[in-house]
């Protein structure tokens, strides 16, 4: 199996970042990855403050997909996901939204069993692993990979998990993409700037698109279809979210303008993944049988 160890990181999605390793389109490739403190943080005594920003939210690759050019689509299959044995949490002051209410720094660190987050004498959580981290290279610019934005990155999606296909832009030869800051499990918002931080492998497949259109980034995950849009204030998200799913329902199912837009009212459901990252990230589920009565098959 093809594999990418963690020792290769970046810290920005770039198109000058170097490939560690070039693939066929429809490879499957193992990311090791660590957690969003470069694994710094072992034991309750250590603050996020401890870690350095240049430590923040490291993630693995790129990966170069041979024959990916610029206008194509990556289709990213989410095949597998396994976690390590204990994850962290972290606040802080003046982080998240309780960042004037938290009393200070504080560390827990959360062990998995058995499937379950041991988060307190009374709290088990069942794990459900996502990443927090994946992207591909934007034309030009370099964006750190704390930053969402149409090439993916930081979107803390909780419904990136085992067995989600996402669809990325390409920008760049090779698309370079790149995935880390997992969480063993995270509630939507993110409240205090962390899920629980863990280490782990991805395997994913990754297959190069050509000729097609889709709002992107976008997402299938169980029985949703799903936009992803990330702005600088939480309105605009949610705004861009159901404007990328309208313009998916007129352009791709054909549906009329103001249909489309009375089928988002009533099926439509409008979330927030993230709220305290550098852009906010918002998104619109839609069911998949939708797709089906239009006979729409996603690529
Ligand atoms: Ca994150
Ligand atoms: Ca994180």
């Amino acid at each position: 199996m093809l594999r990418i160890a963690s020792e290769n990181t970046v810290l920005k999605m770039s198109p000058n970042n170097k490939p560690v390793l070039s693939v066929d389109s429809g490879s499957t490739v193992v990311f090791e990855t660590l957690d969003c403190f470069s694994n710094h943080i072992q034991n309750e005594e250590q603050l996020f403050s401890s870690v350095g920003w240049d430590l923040i939210n490291p993630a693995t690759g790129p990966l170069f997909v041979k024959g990916a050019e610029p206008g194509d689509i990556l289709k990213v299959e989410i095949v597998d996901i396994k976690v390590a044995d204990q994850g962290v949490m972290t606040t802080a002051p003046n982080m998240g939204v309780l960042g004037q209410i938290v009393s200070g720094e504080t560390t827990k660190i959360v062990p998995i069993k058995d499937g379950l987050a041991i988060f307190n004498k009374k709290i088990q959580i069942p794990i459900n692993p996502m990443i927090g981290v994946i992207g591909t290279a934007p034309q030009s610019e370099e964006i750190p990979t704390g930053t969402p934005g149409t090439h993916g990155g930081n979107m803390d999606c909780k419904r990136i998990v085992q067995g989600a296909t996402l669809y990325l832009p390409v920008n760049v030869p090779g698309g370079l993409l790149a995935v880390g800051d997992m969480h063993a499990v995270m509630g939507d918002g993110e409240i205090v700037v962390c899920g629980i931080e863990i280490s782990g492998e991805v395997t994913l497949k990754v297959t190069t698109v050509k000729g097609k259109s889709l709002p992107l980034p976008m997402l299938v995950e169980g029985d949703s279809v799903i936009t992803i849009a990330s702005e600088q204030t939480l309105d605009d998200a949610a705004k861009m979210a159901t404007i990328q799913m309208h313009s998916f329902l007129c352009d791709q199912l054909k549906l009329d303008v103001d249909e489309a837009g009375m089928l988002l009212s009533v099926l439509g459901d409008l979330k927030i993944c993230q709220v305290v990252d550098p852009l906010m990230t918002a998104r619109m589920e839609i069911p998949r049988w939708v797709l089906e009565k239009y006979q729409y098959e996603m690529i």
